[in-house]
């Protein structure tokens, strides 16, 4: 099977008024975008049914996170059912910021994988690791741990509904890219973990994305890397050039 090309938007808190979200998307809505490239945006929540309504209808829209419960005294949350409804599709899970700043583990993180998943949404699912665990060797270990948690509690069926992000904790938000070669390196060592774990055709299947300052100047040469299949984009998501980045395989 050949692994579409996928380019996610992560606006993260931003933008900040209805305003300029209307005139983000409506940027967006006006930009030629590769047809054989996946696109999805993930706006802040307060924003995701506006988005879904006036975006183009071959962008998707992705919530930025989830909780695992469908509804209850969980104040504050949102539910996997709750966004299915609402007619979006997808979901990031585990990105770096709530693994550090919101202390979401990697146990948690697969939980709401996996009720994600069994409420029908896509997910979109985060790991990466720190510059000290890079720089002491520990790169391929800590994305093994990450997605272990998430392997255990979802074995093989659910594996298509997944899109794998790695996503340099050092990269995100910095301006500091991973090589190509570096990000190729990763990509290869998760393969073979998904290989190891669960099956060579889940391995060969998913897609295993790039994540970490990716911008319209370097994509291009990211985009080359064989077992990279797409992006994740923070910052330049709420660029023009974001649609330069959806074009990065043209
Ligand atoms: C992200 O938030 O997922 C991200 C990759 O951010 P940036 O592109 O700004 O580094």
């Amino acid at each position: 099977m050949t692994r579409q090309f996928f380019v996610g938007g992560n606006f993260k808190l931003n933008p900040i008024t209805l305003e300029s979200k209307k005139s983000l998307i409506s940027g967006l809505n006006k930009a030629e975008l590769d047809p054989s490239t996946e696109v999805v945006i993930a706006p802040p929540s307060i924003y995701l049914i506006s988005v879904k309504d006036i975006v183009r209808k071959d962008v998707k829209v992705a919530a930025q996170n989830c909780y695992f419960k469908e509804s209850g005294a969980f104040t504050g949350e949102i539910s996997p059912k709750q966004l299915v409804d609402a007619g979006i599709p997808y979901v990031i899970l585990g990105h770096s910021e709530r693994r550090t700043i919101f202390k979401e583990t990697s146990e948690l993180i697969a939980t709401k994988t996996r009720a994600a998943l069994d409420a029908g949404l896509k997910v979109i699912l985060c790991i990466g690791e720190t510059l000290q665990e890079r720089e002491a060797g520990k790169t391929a270990e800590v994305c093994e741990e990450q997605l272990k948690a998430v392997v255990e509690v979802l074995k093989e069926a659910d594996w298509s509904n997944v899109v794998i992000a790695y996503e340099p904790v050092w990269a995100i938000g910095t301006g500091k890219v991973a090589t190509s070669a570096q990000a190729q390196e990763a990509h290869v060592d998760v393969r073979a973990y998904l290989a190891k774990a669960i099956s060579a055709a889940v391995a060969n299947d998913t897609r295993i994305i790039y994540g970490g300052s990716v911008t319209a100047v370097n994509c291009k040469e990211l985009a080359t890397q064989q077992d990279v299949d797409g992006f994740l984009v923070g910052g330049a998501s709420l660029k023009p050039e974001f649609a330069d980045i959806v074009n990065a395989k043209k």
